[in-house]
C-alpha cells in the first residue's frame, strides 16, 4: 500500500505545482488586463487634461484648479501603472526598468536599453 500512497501523493503534489503554475499565468494576464484598462483611462485623462489647456491659453487664462487636480491624477495613474508593471515583470522573472519602461532579465544590473542602473544607491 504504501508504494500506491507514494504515487498518490507525487500525482497530488504534481497537480498541485500545475495548479498553482495556471494561477499565476491567469493572475498575470488579468494583471496586464489591468493594466491596459487603466492605460485607456490615463490616455482619456490627457485628452481632457489638453482640452482644458487648450481653454485656459486660447482663452489667455491663469491655470485653474481643475487642470492642477488632473495634473495631480494623471501623475498618481502613472505611479500606478508603472508599478502594477514593476509586479507583472517580477512575476515573469523580469526586472522593469523605471526609466525606459523596457523589460529586462532580473539579474541586469543596468537597462540594456537605455543604460538606467539597477543598483540602489544608499
Ligand atoms: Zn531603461
Amino acid at each position: 500500500m504504501e508504494f500506491f500512497d507514494d504515487v498518490i501523493n507525487k500525482t497530488r503534489d504534481a497537480i498541485d505545482v500545475a495548479y498553482k503554475k495556471t494561477n499565476e499565468v491567469v493572475s498575470i494576464q488579468r494583471q496586464k488586463f489591468d493594466i491596459a484598462a487603466m492605460e485607456s483611462k490615463l490616455a482619456k485623462d490627457y485628452q481632457n487634461l489638453g482640452r482644458v489647456c487648450f481653454d485656459i491659453i486660447n482663452d489667455e487664462r491663469e491655470i485653474t484648479a481643475e487642470a492642477k487636480m488632473l495634473v495631480k491624477e494623471i501623475a498618481k495613474k502613472q505611479a500606478e501603472i508603472e508599478d502594477a508593471r514593476a509586479k507583472v515583470s517580477r512575476a515573469q522573472g523580469k526586472k522593469f526598468c523605471p526609466k525606459c519602461g523596457i523589460a529586462n532579465v532580473s539579474e541586469a544590473h543596468f537597462c540594456f536599453a537605455c543604460g538606467e542602473s539597477f543598483i540602489e544607491e544608499n
